[in-house]
């Protein structure tokens, strides 16, 4: 095996150690550059240059006030490259167009007319046409397609998702062959940790959790900076770990999995069998309940997050997170849905227990989708993703 390093490596080791460091901090001058990360001035010279050649990063305005020859701030020029997410969902897709931080610029739902993969290729294939025909600029430059939907994911190809009964779905292969940019195929909560990971709240962090509670749960692990998927792809599945042998039926054909109790549609299912709301409520309607004082709500929240606490802590007690970001639906339902869980928590591990920080907005996971197709601008070991074959 060689493993002798050639320039064009070490160049692109450069660039993308200086993309992370202004991603990570914020705009920093040349001569900051060099000495944090310790290249000469030269070198970051060179691969700034390359870099505003290339529109990635951009000069900022000198800090005022400062007597003598101010230092230019490089900063990272997210608009100047634009990425496609795609959230599949049973019965529609969530896509975002986004710059290069994931930050939407447009959004849209589109309903799904059955979720067979061919039709959802086609209705994929046109919004992202679509997307790009509304707000790509003239001249603006994509990097890419992601596409996250809950499964087993591996190299682009859906393994096995339950929710969408696929077996061995080439998707990333599929939507390549049609739309001529890279794509890019994970499962949803891993595709929400990359992006809390890269831009959010997990940038300051190195292992966390990425708990997502809609309409399935689980808590993706990002480990040293990098998701980790598992060996085969399984990785994170919280919400299958059995909670009542003599449950109900889950979708992936076993019995009372955590989610078939307390995933978001569950929990709003339990509470309107229990109140006889009306089937058209919604989790803001229970969650408004819940803080009237309506008990059933709060007491099916507070089992929940007992529940989900009590497993966390295990999960915690194995990986040792620093924090654990939560996303999804069931975000809405706040803190009388936390607490219980932070208490479960407490009493569950070893070490004292890292906080439950929830961080969402209703474009989170098609944001995350976004983030499989910027990530490769950041990180020299993600993969190329799927591209037409010529
Ligand atoms: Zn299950």
């Amino acid at each position: 095996m060689n493993l002798k390093v050639d320039q064009s490596t070490a160049r692109a080791m450069n660039r993308r150690l200086i993309l992370n460091l202004l991603r990570e901090n914020g705009p920093l001058s040349r001569a900051d550059i060099a000495t944090t990360i310790g290249l000469s001035g030269a070198t970051v010279g060179f691969a700034v240059g390359d870099l505003l050649t290339e529109g990635l990063v951009r000069e900022g305005e000198p800090s005022s006030g400062a007597t003598g020859r101010r230092p230019i701030p490089i900063e990272i020029n997210y608009s100047g490259l634009l990425a496609v997410g795609l959230k599949l969902m049973v019965g529609s897709v969530e896509c975002v167009l986004t710059d290069l931080s994931t930050t939407p610029l447009i959004t849209r739902i589109i309903p799904l007319p059955d979720q067979s993969p061919e039709t959802i290729v086609k209705v994929c294939a046109q919004a992202v046409a679509d997307l790009l025909a509304e707000g790509g600029a003239p001249g603006a430059r994509i990097t890419g397609v992601g596409i996250a939907m809950p499964g087993i994911i591996e190299d682009g190809i859906c393994r096995r998702s339950h929710r969408f009964n696929w077996t061995e779905v080439p998707l990333a292969r599929m939507m390549a062959d049609v739309v001529h940019v890279p794509v890019w195929v994970e499962d949803d909560t891993n595709a929400f940790a990359l992006a809390q990971q890269l831009f959010r709240l997990g940038r300051h962090h190195k292992t966390i959790g990425a708990l997502a509670i809609g309409a399935g749960i689980s808590c993706a692990v990002v480990i040293d900076g990098q998701v980790h998927h598992g060996a085969h792809g399984g990785a994170g599945k919280l919400g299958h770990s059995t909670f009542h042998p003599e449950g109900l039926p889950c979708e992936c054909g076993r019995r009372g999995c955590l989610q078939t109790l307390f995933s978001e549609p569950a929990l709003l299912r339990r509470w309107q069998a229990a109140t006889g709301a009306a089937a058209t409520t919604t989790r803001h309607d229970m969650a408004e309940a819940a803080r009237n004082g309506d008990s059933t709500a709060i007491g099916l929240l507070s089992e929940a997050g007992q529940a989900i606490g009590s497993i966390l802590a295990t999960f915690a007690n194995i990986v040792d997170p620093e924090v654990i970001v939560v996303g999804g639906e069931a975000v809405a339902f706040g803190d009388l849905f936390f607490e219980p869980m932070r208490q479960a928590m407490l009493e569950g591990c070893l070490l004292p227990p890292p906080p439950i920080t929830p961080d969402w907005i209703d474009n989170s996971w098609a944001q995350g989708a976004a983030a499989l197709a910027t990530r490769q601008v950041f990180n020299f070991e993600a993969s190329a993703g799927a591209v037409r074959l010529s």
